[in-house]
């Protein structure tokens, strides 16, 4: 079968094998060579494709067990968080991290230990997982946590599937008193105003930044930060007195049906989104106001398919973090770079994020920069010349969101590494597991 990942950047021929059941995982994974898991194919690379065999994880989808009062939820690998954000809120829990996109799976959340919004407060989700069990490549089904097979567990977290299929994971959601946020939002007129804003708002729980990368000049790195909290039944009631304490989840209304033509994402193009984008936003900034959970965890959930906005060809992401010391000069420079060559994207965020979690897990204390281009010829050498400042500053770039990092880059920013890939050989999951990104890399 022909898998891509969200980017479309490149097809793969891999084997397909559907897993529905966790003894079933074991039988595939024992008798199997380069075979990698895969939950829902929202990372943009070439993670979640098997150098030989890629292993469905969608069909372990049972909700298992919930402890009301721990906030303990055990679930399949393969569950999606839609499913979990559907069944929980109305019962009032929210996961303790989401990232940007709702359609991912549980598995795919702990394998790339993703980071929320609230990075900067309470880590990935990985801290807040409570146990895993996986099947090796043995094919023994094995729990581990923190304190059962600990190193396994540290390694699996932000592993991405390197380490085994993981068939089954606990974690804690937190409580909520609405599904409603309020959300406040607030202008910066530059990259240093940015990031003042986003240091001002550490104490705060959900923080994010939508940054112009084709603004020039004084106004470069101008931006849009959204902030926000769970808002609480008073708040609620205070300001929409006839709205519902947990309203509906809202489903994608409209679908892209076709490859956009490459032309369409183009400078001007780009810019004048930009444009509308921050003045409309700018005329929202001011006191906060209620936003439902879906358009604030995840507006990109809206459009169905987004991603054919970029054509045929496909489209890259990169995302990179950078230690918070010298942040400021590194991301002027990238910008400036981006600036310069007018492959500025539409959608560029900024986030703080905090220390990291998992042995080769992406997030470390510093900001993280993400911008989605066309992948197009001439980005390549680009990307390369962004990627030598990111090294240079001491930063790493995040391996859900890669397709193309060459194996110096990746070396430089992940110091753990040796001791990961010895994991990988003690328990022989370097014969069994292999992806397309691991092979490429050399993990
Ligand atoms: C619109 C959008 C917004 C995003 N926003 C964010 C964000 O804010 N923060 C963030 O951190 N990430 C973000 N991401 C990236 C996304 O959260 C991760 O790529 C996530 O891993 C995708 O989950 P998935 O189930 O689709 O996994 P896949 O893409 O299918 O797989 C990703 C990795 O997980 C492994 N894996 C999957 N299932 C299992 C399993 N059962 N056992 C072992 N390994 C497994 C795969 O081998 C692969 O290495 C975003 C992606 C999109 C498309």
């Amino acid at each position: 079968m022909s898998l891509q990942g969200w980017g479309r950047y490149r097809n793969y021929d891999s084997e397909v094998l559907e897993c529905l059941l966790p003894r079933s995982v074991r039988t595939m994974v024992s008798s199997g060579a380069g075979l990698i898991a895969r939950g829902n194919g929202r990372s943009y690379g070439d993670a979640a494709v098997g150098e030989i065999t890629t292993l469905m994880c969608g069909g372990l989808s049972r909700m298992k067990a919930f402890d009301p009062g721990t906030g303990i939820l055990t679930v399949e690998g393969g569950t999606l968080l839609s499913d979990i954000l559907q069944a929980f809120i109305p019962r009032g829990y929210f996961p303790p991290v989401v990232p940007g996109t709702k359609f991912v799976t549980v598995g795919g959340m702990i394998a790339a230990d993703v980071h929320g919004k609230n990075h900067h407060q309470v880590g990935g989700f990985g801290d807040h997982v409570t146990q895993l069990k996986l099947v090796v490549a043995s094919g023994e089904l094995v729990t581990c946590s923190r304190t059962e097979n600990p190193e396994l567990f540290l390694a699996t977290i932000g592993g991405m599937g390197l380490t085994g299929v993981i068939v089954e994971a606990s974690f804690k959601m937190r409580p909520i008193e609405t599904g409603w946020i309020l959300q406040k939002t607030t202008v910066a007129q530059d990259l240093g105003g940015a990031l003042k804003v986003l240091q001002a708002t550490d104490e705060l729980t959900y923080s994010v930044a939508w940054i112009d990368c084709l603004a020039t000049g004084k106004s470069m790195g101008r931006s849009l930060i959204f902030t926000g909290e769970h808002a609480t039944r008073e708040q609620v009631t205070s300001r929409m007195p006839q709205a519902k304490f947990f309203p509906a989840t809202m489903e994608p209304k409209l679908s892209l049906p076709f490859d956009f033509p490459a032309w369409i994402l183009n400078r001007a193009s780009v810019s004048a989104f930009n444009e509308m984008y921050f003045r409309a936003g700018a005329r929202k900034a001011g006191p906060p106001s209620l936003v439902h959970w879906n358009p604030y965890f995840f507006p990109l959930d809206g459009i169905h398919r987004w991603n054919r906005l970029y054509g045929k060809r496909g489209f890259l992401q990169h995302q990179c973090v950078v230690p918070e010391g010298n942040a400021l000069a590194v991301l002027g420079e990238m910008l400036e770079r981006f600036v310069r060559s007018g492959k500025g994207s539409f959608l560029a965020v900024l986030k703080k994020l905090g220390r990291g979690g998992g042995l080769i897990s992406f997030p470390t204390s510093g900001y993280t920069l993400a911008l989605d281009l066309p992948a197009t010829a001439d980005v390549f050498p680009l990307l390369e010349e962004i990627d030598k400042i990111v090294v240079h500053a001491g930063g790493r770039l995040y391996l859900a969101k890669d397709a193309r990092q060459s194996r110096q880059t990746f070396e430089a920013g992940y110091p753990q590494l040796s001791a990961f890939k010895e994991l990988r050989r003690v328990t022989g999951a370097d014969r069994r597991f292999r992806s397309h990104l691991s092979t490429r890399l050399g993990i």
